[in-house]
């Protein structure tokens, strides 16, 4: 068994976590096209990954709780296999988990979630149980945005981002076996094929335009996922978990 897993412990054993395992973290995912080349639940396997490095590395002081495998994604569903929630469920699915984890004791919550169509959400639910919640820390954290330094020193198109250089390259990391590398093919990789699919919700400093990804790009890639180096997911993965543990390592002081 996994020491960090709660699902692994029995309730005798979950009992003692409370106690000597004050932060539960929660992976959070999307079960929603990520091109010819990477697997639907690319965001969970990247989520669950580096919770269990984190969890790790803080050597028994954080527990992982159920992950949470389906998200936000109505701008996939043009692509087959996407399945979504709502918001409205999403932020049910991780209050209810969030409440019952209290319940049983725990006080500090971080979902750590692979895909940034949950961001809204999280930040909706973190706001409310400040309300319902006020002796509860709700933490949330994405993965490749705590890492966009070791973005911008890669090899990484005009335009990139899901499905893109960044992103394969986690998966050639973390599971290369669910990497179809003969079919990964570039997607939209500059600002021009942008503007020509009329796609103004990527221009920096204005309102925002939320848009289908079958808008954005014809295979649903941003960027060319060809040049994804397993060396460059290495970094990022690295990256993210030091940040996060070093996160978890404060919050624990506090
Ligand atoms: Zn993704």
């Amino acid at each position: 068994m996994n020491a960090h897993r709660l699902g692994e412990m029995t309730t005798t054993e979950a009992a003692g976590a409370v106690l000597a395992s004050p932060v539960v973290l929660l992976p959070a995912g999307a079960f929603e096209q990520h091109g010819p080349g990477l697997p639907l639940a690319t965001d969970l396997v990247r989520a669950e990954h580096v919770a269990e490095r984190v969890a790790a590395q803080l050597d028994g002081s954080a527990v992982i709780g159920p992950s949470v495998p389906v998200g936000v994604s109505p701008h996939h569903m043009a692509f087959a296999g996407t399945v979504t929630l709502t918001t409205t469920t999403l932020a049910a699915v991780l209050r209810e988990y969030t409440d019952a984890l209290y319940r049983h004791g725990w006080r500090k919550v971080l979902v750590i979630t692979g895909h940034g169509g949950n961001n809204a959400t999280l930040g909706t639910v973190a706001q409310d149980l400040l309300t319902t919640h006020p002796d509860l820390q709700f933490a949330w954290t994405p993965l490749t945005t705590l890492a966009a330094d070791v973005v911008a020193g890669m090899d990484v198109s005009e335009v990139h981002g899901h499905s893109g250089e960044a992103e394969t390259a986690q998966m050639l990391e973390i599971a290369p076996h669910l990497v179809r590398r003969g079919d990964l093919e570039p997607g939209t990789t500059r600002l021009a094929e942008l503007d020509a699919l009329g796609a103004v919700t990527r221009r920096a400093g204005g309102p925002r335009l939320t848009a289908r990804y079958d808008r954005l790009s014809a295979n649903g890639v941003l960027g060319d996922p060809r040049r994804a180096t397993p060396e460059d997911g290495a970094a990022l993965v690295d990256a993210i978990v030091a940040r996060i543990t070093d996160f978890v390592t404060e919050w624990l002081k506090a």
